[in-house]
């Protein structure tokens, strides 16, 4: 890994001949601008379509179209099954059992189906904690459970906020304040990286300190699933959901992804709401009452596989399972070290990095505030063909994921705002 880095584009391309990962780039599609190919730092939102998709969606529409029902068993891929055939894959990326994932869905529905296993409010134990800032629809899953539950949102969120001044979340002031409500806590809920910050938070010791106190641990990993490599399970989290267009690259609402710890999945007694998919697959055609859940994750499924919504994360985790996580993440941290590097060259620009510098407390993306000209920059980047986003008041969010993105496209990136402001 290098320490020594240099802001020359020569220096840029000695990096993608060395990249071992530098051919991925080539099974991905790319918008043109300008008969060009745009350089997408926007995995963090929606990735990139590969190029053996297309050839998988045909498969299934062929099977739909030559075999209709009987391609729930004669399918190239029977479609009873489907789900089963992403838990492999995603079971390595979030460091789970195949028997603790699943996917169906989609995250946020996820997310209200595991608060509703796993909160079950008492007259003493009713407070959820989670970060303040939180992307919305978490916010609003949390507001609106509490309502259903008849309680008053106030008196059940605890939000956990940066000191004055500060923009990011310290470690220790999460852990003291979970101790500060050993009491009342019932589930400590947060998204295991912040969206707006893309500070990664500590998962292991959330999950320890929450358990401390008796209450149960959740994450949203819309930000980190594919992004970095974790390990729900020994970290013993007990529920967990993401979304897979983003840094997966499964399409536009693609099917979500579910995890329940093992202590929970493997007991049919942990409560959900339950539907035919996740019923005991032996008995399920006999149309009986009486619901008996599988003994894993999929005993969380509700509906018919989403076939038409899954395939295409199917095919893409064939390409993030050839290059591998952890080789993945390694490309990671030196490509958003360079940048980082790079963006601490623009000394006349007035602009903070609020990301975490340690590597460890963040993933692909920085976040840069600008306390002016943030739009403008946007703006200019999207008429050169280089693809961020923009979120008030001044933040642009530059994400590039290691699967397709090149030490090359983070220099044109540092040397268009060099240049230009
Ligand atoms: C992207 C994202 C979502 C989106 O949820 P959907 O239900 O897929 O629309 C939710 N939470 C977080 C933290 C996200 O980053």
């Amino acid at each position: 890994m290098s320490t020594h880095f240099d802001n020359t584009l020569q220096f840029a391309q000695q990096l993608d001949t060395a990249d071992q990962l530098y051919s991925f780039k080539q099974q991905f599609h790319f918008p043109q601008y300008n008969g060009k190919d745009v350089i997408y730092f926007c995995g963090n939102s929606l990735g990139l379509q590969a190029k053996n998709i297309q050839a998988a969606v045909q498969q299934e529409l062929d099977d739909w179209k030559n075999l209709a029902i009987l391609g729930f068993g004669k399918a190239k891929n029977p479609w009873l099954y489907y789900q089963e055939y992403l838990k492999k894959s995603l079971s390595r990326i979030v460091g789970a059992k195949e028997n603790e994932v699943t996917v169906m869905n989609t995250l946020t529905v996820n997310l209200h189906l595991l608060l509703l296993s796993f909160y079950k409010p008492t007259k003493e134990r009713f407070k959820i904690m989670m970060e303040a800032g939180a992307f919305p629809s978490d916010q609003y899953a949390i507001e609106t459970l509490a309502k259903h539950f008849g309680l008053n949102p106030d008196d059940v969120i605890i939000e956990i906020a940066p000191r004055e001044g500060e923009k990011i979340l310290r470690t220790e002031d999460i852990l003291s304040s979970i101790q500060q409500h050993t009491e009342s806590i019932a589930v400590v809920m947060f998204g295991g990286m912040n969206y707006y910050t893309g500070q990664l938070f500590n998962m292991q010791k959330i999950t320890e300190a929450a358990h401390h106190v008796g209450a149960v641990c959740g994450f949203d990993l819309a930000h980190v699933a594919g992004n970095i490599p974790i390990q729900l399970h020994d970290w013993n989290v007990d529920f967990a959901c993401w979304c897979n267009y983003k840094y997966l690259n499964g399409g536009p609402g693609a099917v979500g992804g579910l995890y329940v710890h093992e202590k929970y999945s493997s007991d049919i007694d942990t409560p959900r709401l339950g539907g035919w998919w996740g019923n005991e697959e032996s008995i399920r055609f006999k149309m009986e009452k009486g619901f008996i859940p599988k003994a894993n994750a999929s005993g969380w499924n509700i509906s018919t596989a989403q076939v038409m919504n899954t395939v295409a994360l199917k095919a893409a985790l064939e390409i993030f399972d050839a290059a591998g996580i952890e080789n993945l993440r390694k490309k990671s941290i030196q490509l958003t070290n360079y940048l980082e590097f790079l963006l601490n060259q623009l000394t006349h620009i007035d602009f903070e990095i609020i990301t975490p510098s340690n590597p460890e407390e963040r993933g692909a993306q920085l976040s840069l505030y600008f306390k002016q000209k943030g739009k403008e920059i946007h703006d200019k980047m999207i008429e050169n063909g280089i693809i961020i986003d923009y979120r008030e008041p001044g933040v642009i969010r530059v994400a590039p994921a290691p699967l397709y993105c090149s030490f090359e496209d983070v220099y044109r990136f540092y040397n268009l705002l060099n240049s230009n402001f």
